[in-house]
């Protein structure tokens, strides 16, 4: 027997993509409460949502006449015509108020602007009621209690209201970042877990999210170019976590996650940052909304860009500048932590002084330099005439000695700076190997045999349509029948290389974002592990000449001053840091 569900049976299904879980719930609330031009949003969960969530705004409200409309499916205020290309909003689709319904005993509770009084409407699992009187200002007050409590299949799948509670905290805190006009509070089992008043500086609500320190180690990110504009902070490459929870993306206001978008952030780190470790970032592009499709998966979460080459780029090159213009200054600011652990005379001695770890990776490498240098060792190049005029115009100065066969100890304008040889001579062979790359096309290397890759037809198509771009990396591949490709030639660089893995890859990435980003990304990749390996040891002697040489070159190299593990390859101590430590000043 064919037969037609009932709606409240089809919301239910349907409610299960959009409302799988209290974090879910809270989002779509929220993004309602945006939507309708809210000035304050107050969320309230019980027992990590599962018991009971409420949403509280002051915007615009619903009419009475539009409650039940609002609860039916595909019901929606937002879209004035019927193409899904000029999306503004971050609700659209109309399902989320009847799936909550659905799953839960659902109230609204609203004013809308200009009207006398208020209204409430109550959905139970899926029975609507009538609307009634109700007293309350302008807004609307939207509490869902019992979550899938009709639904044990559902209630089965939620984890501890611990674990409910920070995935919501986390989604609410994703959404306020993206909008710091706006004041957010949110209260958990009747206390207050979070709050952010309206911030004039988007810095500012960055920073009640991800915690003051984001602010002093973050640079500003700015670019725009062809209707595209990246905005945010980038963490700097020193300070980094373990997973990419911490990378917050948006675009056009909605938090994504996105994989063209995270490679772009770990290609814009490309070698700053250790393999396996994410910085902390907050990003923000902006593009005309017909440039991006966020109706791709009912969370909204997912989005496929029309141009994902330009996204990008756009976000490579906007990192990269933002970083190169603090690369060269990196390593200053490690200094300050590293002053604490000179202590003059007394205490613990010299190198003994050091309280708090400095918070970023830097502190590794100060510990390694808390000995005494050893004053017997004589400097093992004659060092140049002691009024070198040259020094006081370079950043990193004239070089005067090494020390240990290992650090470069320079002398500029009012400071001494001392040089990780071999970390800044690998930095430098990775540029240049870089800026090779972006040349023109590597050398290649022929198969022994040429290797069939089996695909499916759609891959193997439009890897072949894209046969030209990968020649120009250095892979030559052509058609082979009509579920496959004919590997011929490989980069150079890459060896002895898992070609079907490659290919493979290669098909992926463009299925998903039309780039054949597995092998740019392969090529760099090679590229940093031969400038590990073809750099300056620690422990080779350099001449004068050499050192200044190295220097001189540091000094045009951008991103020189962290070494393609994310160490700083230079410190600096200033005179005036100097005479602090012999109690001078
Ligand atoms: P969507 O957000 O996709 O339009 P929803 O089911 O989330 O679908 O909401 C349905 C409609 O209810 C919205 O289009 C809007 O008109 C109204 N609405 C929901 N929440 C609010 C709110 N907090 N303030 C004002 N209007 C709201
Ligand atoms: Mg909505």
């Amino acid at each position: 027997m064919l037969r037609r569900l009932p709606d409240a049976v089809v919301n239910r299904i349907a409610a299960g993509e959009v409302v799988e879980r209290p974090a879910a719930v809270l989002k779509e609330l929220v993004e309602n409460a945006v939507d309708a031009g809210a000035g304050r949003i107050d969320c309230a969960l019980r027992a990590g949502g599962a018991a009971w969530i409420s949403v509280d705004d002051d915007g615009a409200g619903i009419a009475r006449d539009d409650l039940g409309l609002a609860l039916e499916r595909h019901a929606t205020s937002k879209l004035a015509d019927d193409d899904l290309v000029d999306i503004r909003t971050l609700g659209f689709r109309g399902e989320a108020l009847p799936s909550v319904g659905a799953v839960s005993r659902l109230t609204i509770t609203s004013r809308a602007e200009g009207a006398a009084d208020a209204w409430r409407i109550a959905v139970d699992n899926g029975r609507i009621g009538a609307p009634e009187p109700a007293a309350r200002a302008r807004g609307t007050r939207v509490e869902a209690a019992g979550l899938f409590r009709a639904v044990p299949a559902r209630l089965k799948f939620l984890k501890s209201a611990r674990a409910e509670y920070l995935a919501a905290a986390d989604i609410l805190k994703r959404l306020a970042m993206a909008r710091p006009g706006v004041a957010f509070s949110l209260e958990h089992d009747g206390r207050r877990a979070w709050a952010s008043p309206t911030a004039s500086d988007p810095l500012a609500r960055l920073a009640d999210v991800l915690g003051a320190e984001f602010a002093a180690n973050s640079v500003a990110v700015a670019l725009e170019a062809e209707g595209l504009c990246l905005t945010g902070h980038a963490g700097l490459p020193t300070w980094h976590r373990g997973t990419a929870q911490a990378q917050y993306l948006f675009v056009n206001g909605r938090p994504v996650r996105d994989r063209l978008l995270q490679g772009a952030v770990r290609a814009g780190y490309e070698e700053l940052v250790p393999r396996g470790r994410f910085p902390v970032l907050a990003l923000f592009l902006e593009l005309p909304p017909d440039r991006v499709d966020v109706n791709v998966h009912p969370a909204k979460t997912e989005i496929r860009f029309r141009e994902a080459g330009k996204v990008r780029s756009l976000i490579v090159s906007a990192l990269r500048q933002a970083l190169a213009e603090e690369g060269h200054r990196a390593a200053a600011p490690a200094m300050a932590p590293l002053m604490g652990r000179f202590r003059p005379g007394g205490g613990g001695g010299f190198g003994m002084g050091a309280a708090a770890a400095p918070p970023l990776a830097l502190a590794e490498r100060a510990a390694e330099w808390q000995g005494p240098l050893d004053p017997a060792l004589p400097p093992s190049a004659p060092p140049p005439a002691p009024e070198a005029p040259e020094a006081a115009g370079l950043p990193l100065g004239a070089a005067r000695a090494q020390l240990h066969d290992t650090y470069i100890l320079a002398q500029t304008g009012n400071g001494v700076v001392l040089v990780d040889q071999h970390a800044a001579h690998e930095r430098l062979v990775l540029e240049r190997m870089r800026r090779a790359l972006a040349a023109g096309p590597p050398p290649r290397q022929a198969l022994l045999l040429p290797e069939v890759v089996e695909l499916d037809e759609a891959g193997a198509g439009r890897l072949a349509a894209k046969a030209e771009e990968l020649a120009e990396l250095g892979l030559m591949l052509e058609r082979f029948g009509p579920e496959a490709v004919l590997v011929r030639e490989t980069p150079a660089a890459l060896g002895e290389t898992d070609v079907k893995g490659l290919v493979r890859d290669l098909a992926d990435d463009l299925a998903e974002h039309g780039l054949a980003l597995a092998l740019k990304e392969r090529l760099e990749d090679v590229a940093a592990t031969m400038a590990c390996h073809g750099s300056v040891r620690a422990g080779r002697r350099l001449g004068a000449a050499e050192m200044d040489a190295l220097l001189r070159e540091m000094e045009a190299t951008p991103r020189s001053g962290q070494c393609n593990h994310g160490r700083p390859t230079w410190v600096e101590l200033k005179l005036a840091d100097i005479e602090r430590l012999f109690g001078r000043r």
